[in-house]
């Protein structure tokens, strides 16, 4: 391996004395004919236990890994990274979500996420020599999308020198064909990159889907090939006997990266909590021509229920619809479900006027029965509904209230509506 070293003389550029953010980082370096392997995977916890988005990772670096071996008739592994004080047994329950070795670093100080000592320990894991392994750095890292895990991953990712695609919903493991001359260095040629991660996100708020590569440039290797993913967007492993190394990391912390304390900490305010209800009835941006109004409706449909919830969506929170006193109180971001909102998973989940982007999707879509209702039949959220009625929710709504209260939706529910797609019927 060699290592190309950019200092600031290197450049082109004059230290101005100025304090540039970059010069701190401690390795503005790419490699050259690297070697790599393994699939890494950043395990958040909190409160003294693994995230569920942790056990999610791990099942999915476990399955990816499985088929990579098999692909490329490999043997490489996934590792996980615990970082916190008292982990070991955390360390150990990687093990049984699907790692084959666990690293931790255990130490007082690394109680809460910080985000100068969490970078350094992970910089320094993927980049030190070791007896367990025998490559420069890690060939993937996978981290939460998760508030501490954003943090973590774009300043690991910029001090190791390589790239990242953030909020990813979908990973998997291919060779590429790739046909641009700032990849393959020759316009006309097309160059093979195998062992590609693909790293699929939502853009254009949730509209479309593109898959992020991150490929050598001919004179530079950018290694981890990293992603952060949307919690909730695989499933949580099932814990399984397993055999593993765990290995403690002995980072000399230094106190100069405590440069913040944390002296008292204190949970928010949940505010409202729509889990644990048997229904939710969530509205979306399509009660824009007239939103009190639809609000009111949400809110009539739910006062038939026995044990219900009104949820929005995000378009609700940041929309600039003027709305009347009394139903303002239902449209902010507590009641907001999806990736950056609550996740509920009620008997049934009833949702009008939402288009089923993906960030709302993974708050919902593991409810028993969803029933929607939207004007555009060709709505995305009824890739995922059991029951879709097209319609105008202005006139469904107080159908479906009418329904309840004479006990008719289980029968709506049971039959009677026409074809759809996440599972049954639509009207
Ligand atoms: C990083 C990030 C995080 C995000 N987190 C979240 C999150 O946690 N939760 C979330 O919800 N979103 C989130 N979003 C936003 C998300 O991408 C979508 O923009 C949002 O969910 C769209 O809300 P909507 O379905 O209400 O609106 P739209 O997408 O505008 O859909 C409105 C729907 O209503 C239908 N409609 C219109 N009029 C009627 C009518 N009269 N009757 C019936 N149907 C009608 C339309 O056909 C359309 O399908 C996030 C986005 C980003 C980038």
């Amino acid at each position: 391996m060699e290592v190309a070293e950019m200092s600031e003389e290197d450049n082109g550029e004059e230290d101005d004395g100025l304090e540039h953010p970059t010069a701190e980082k401690q390795y503005v370096k790419a490699l050259e004919d690297g070697k790599y392997r393994d699939m890494w995977v950043f395990c958040e916890k909190q409160h003294g236990e693994l995230l569920d988005v942790s056990k999610e990772m791990l099942g999915k670096a476990r399955e990816l890994m499985d088929k990579y071996n098999d692909d490329y008739d490999a043997d490489e592994r996934v590792v996980s990274v615990v970082i916190g004080d008292d982990v070991e047994h955390l360390a150990q329950e990687t093990i049984e979500y699907g790692a084959d070795v666990a690293l931790y670093q255990n130490d007082d100080r690394l109680e809460r996420f910080l985000h100068r000592p969490y970078t350094e320990i992970f910089v320094e894991m993927a980049r030190t020599d070791a007896d367990w392994r025998d490559y420069d750095e890690p060939r993937y890292v996978v981290f939460p999308a998760t508030n501490n895990g954003r943090d973590l991953s774009a300043q690991v990712q910029a001090e190791l020198d390589s790239g990242l695609a953030s909020d990813c919903s979908d990973l998997y493991i291919e060779d590429h064909e790739e046909t641009n001359p700032k990849k393959t260095g020759e316009p006309g040629e097309s160059k093979m990159f195998e062992r590609t991660l693909h790293m699929k996100r939502p853009d254009f708020s949730g509209y479309e889907y593109s898959t992020i590569l991150c490929l050598d440039n001919p004179e530079r290797e950018f290694h981890p090939q990293g992603a952060s993913v949307i919690p909730g967007t695989f499933d949580v492993p099932e814990k399984q006997n397993r055999e593993g190394e765990v290995i403690e990391f002995d980072s000399e912390l230094k106190d100069g990266w405590f440069g913040v304390e944390i002296t008292d900490h204190d949970l928010l305010d949940e505010g409202v909590d729509l889990t644990g209800h048997e229904v939710v009835v969530a509205l979306g941006r399509g009660i824009g021509d007239d939103p009190t109004l639809g609000m009111e409706l949400g809110l009539e449909l739910v006062d038939e229920f026995d044990d219900a919830a009104l949820g929005i969506t995000r378009g609700i929170v940041t929309s600039s619809y003027d709305f009347d006193g009394h139903v303002e109180e239902y449209t902010t971001e507590e009641r907001q479900i999806g990736e950056t909102g609550q996740v509920v998973q009620p008997e049934v989940y009833i949702a009008a006027g939402i288009s089923g982007a993906v960030q709302h999707k993974v708050g919902m879509d593991e409810s028993d029965t969803i029933i929607t209702v939207n004007k555009d039949p060709d709505a995305r959220i009824k890739e995922f509904s059991d029951y879709f009625i097209v319609g105008d929710l202005f006139e469904v709504l107080p159908q479906l209230k009418e329904a309840v209260a004479e006990g008719e939706l289980k029968a709506v529910a049971d039959g009677g509506l026409t074809e759809g797609e996440g599972g049954d019927d639509d009207v």
